[in-house]
């Protein structure tokens, strides 16, 4: 089996309108590609939620705050086809940026708020890269459900938040964080990874689990954060960009663990990127 490919807004349209006839539910798993088990667990989520799944396939550019980053993304559009078809999802979707924002395309969606600090102080446009694109979708295909995983978790906020704030009606479902098996998150990222960096990559989770259980035990904020900064980089990251801790769903920064909360950080090692986040709660770690 194969998964039918469709790349412009009126071609998707027929095919949702055709499934809706039928009364049909409909899912939507935005994703910019190079698909892993990360990726394929949330088509998983999606296909016992609703009774089509559509994946989309597009490497926004209007998230994208360097060239190179963006000319770098892997694209895999076959072996995600394939991914996708094995799963048994129904449609993928995988328009072009001139389909995505035709010449004279001029508007953008900023939510406030929960984009601000954390990646959004550190990517200059990328959430209403982010916040335009998501918008697009849920509009383009009408679906009942997205699925978001928890991995992107200042994302997952900005998607609630705007599909609140415009009341657009769908339910945003997220999933958890799939990991290797030695705790690295999975991500399209990892692959630029180099031999001696992959070892070295999983210290980053290791030390925010640790770092978020020593927080929910009562550890001192500022203390135990610049110790885990100090432990990031002598495992041989380049840069710790951010460690904070923030509360579960309104994304504040806290100082201390007396309500649900996340740890998130995001680190260079070498000339890659890595960001994670880890749960933490007043009676112990849970993630
Ligand atoms: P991306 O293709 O990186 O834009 O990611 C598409 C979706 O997959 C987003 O909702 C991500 O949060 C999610 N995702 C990426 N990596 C993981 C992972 N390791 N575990 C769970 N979800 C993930």
């Amino acid at each position: 089996m194969s998964v039918p490919i469709v790349r412009t807004v009126a071609e998707l349209r027929t095919v949702v309108a055709g499934w809706r006839r039928s009364g049909a539910s409909v899912a939507v798993v935005p994703t910019m590609g190079a698909l892993h088990e990360g990726h394929l667990s949330l088509v998983r989520a999606a296909l016992q939620k609703a009774e089509r799944v559509i994946v989309t396939l597009f490497v926004n550019p209007k998230q994208f705050n360097s060239a190179a980053d963006l000319a770098a993304y892997p694209q895999t559009e076959s072996q995600d086809a394939a991914k996708l078809a094995s799963l048994g999802a129904h449609l993928l979707y995988v328009p072009d940026a001139e389909e995505m924002y035709p010449p004279g395309f001029a508007t953008t969606v900023s939510v406030s708020g929960v984009s601000e600090g954390l990646c959004g102080a550190f990517r200059p446009g990328h959430f209403d890269g982010v916040a335009t694109v998501v918008a697009k979708l849920f509009l383009q295909t009408g679906a009942d459900f997205a699925f978001f995983g928890e991995k992107d978790f200042q994302q997952l906020r900005l998607v609630k938040r705007l599909v609140q704030d415009l009341d657009i009606p769908i339910t945003i479902v997220h999933c958890p964080t799939v990991r290797e098996g030695d705790g690295l998150a999975l991500s399209s990222r990892n692959a630029r990874l180099s031999p001696a960096e992959r070892t070295i990559a999983p210290k980053l989770p290791s030390v925010l689990f640790e770092t978020a259980d020593r927080l929910a035990r009562g550890g001192p904020l500022l203390e135990t954060l610049a110790e885990a900064r100090a432990a990031i980089l002598s495992a041989g990251y380049r840069e710790v960009e951010y460690l904070e801790l923030r509360g579960e769903v309104d994304l504040q920064p806290m100082t201390s663990v007396h309500r649900p909360a996340r740890l998130l950080v995001a680190a260079w090692l070498g000339d890659t990127r890595l960001i994670d986040n880890v749960r933490t709660s007043p009676f112990g770690l849970t993630n």
